[in-house]
């Protein structure tokens, strides 16, 4: 039974005061739900997030870092580092970063192997454009990005991890995926990951979906065999929203 996850990614939003302040609404308003829940502030909130979710089942990531351990690396932060300020996981290869920032399947995969080293689990983000959906290319880009982020991975390592579907047309589109466009794509992450790094691994790990991901579709999507939660960016933004979705992926 792989428990759900759900993280909500705050993207460059939120200041010090309303970093806490959406914490203590979450924390508010959490049930007794099996459901596991992380926010990924950015840098300079991890501090503040960290003390408000202290005492709680709330886990904090970044929603990036570096390679390397330290040294001349102007403007990054080491895996050593976001363990030192709380973290316990973070996000890479967001579509954002790869898009945006220039982020490749190679970045990706050393920044995996140092986080694991570091003692924090990554979630790996993979997924297609729109053009690349049109082309009936999702599964080869898709199995791309999984294959070279996970290839350097032992089993143990690759069960200590979570993959991140999320097809670049959904994100920030309100143009989800429909569920069985979701589950084809997560049975087919899931085959890849049993063909690479065997059966039971691929069965206990966790993949998520995002893009658009709301309260109006989070349970539809979270009904589906492998769909293990969820990375939410817009809607984790308010407190109730991000709870509806956790709320729902509990059922
Ligand atoms: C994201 O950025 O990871 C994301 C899924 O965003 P949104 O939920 O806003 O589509």
């Amino acid at each position: 039974m792989r428990r759900p996850l759900i993280a909500g990614n705050w993207k460059m939003h939120k200041t010090l005061g309303e970093a806490r302040a959406l914490v203590d609404g979450i924390r508010a308003g959490l049930g007794e739900w099996a459901v596991d829940v992380l926010v990924a502030p950015p840098f300079t909130a991890l501090g503040v997030t960290v003390e408000a979710t202290r005492g709680s089942a709330i886990a904090v990531a970044a929603q990036n870092v570096h390679w390397e351990r330290q040294g001349a690396f102007t403007g990054e932060v080491s895996p050593g580092m976001l363990r030192d300020a709380g973290c316990s996981h973070v996000i890479l290869g967001h579509s954002e970063r790869r898009q945006l920032f220039g982020e490749t399947d190679d970045g990706v995969a050393r920044k995996a192997v140092a986080a694991l080293d570091a003692g924090l689990v990554p979630i790996v983000c993979v997924g297609e454009t729109l053009e690349e959906r049109e082309a009936d290319r999702t599964m080869e880009i898709v199995e791309r990005q999984v294959e070279r982020a996970l290839r350097a991975l032992s089993p143990d390592a690759v069960a200590g991890l979570v993959i991140a579907y999320e097809p670049v047309w959904a994100i920030g589109t309100g143009r989800a995926a429909t569920p069985d466009q979701a589950q084809e794509v997560h049975a087919g992450i899931r085959g890849l990951v049993a063909r690479s790094h065997g059966d039971p691994v691929a069965a206990s790990l966790r993949i998520q979906y995002g893009g658009s991901v709301k309260p109006q579709n989070a349970a539809e999507i979270m009904a589906q065999p492998d769909i293990d939660g969820a990375l939410v960016g817009g809607a984790c933004l308010e407190a109730a929203s991000f709870l509806e979705i956790v709320r729902q992926s509990a059922q």
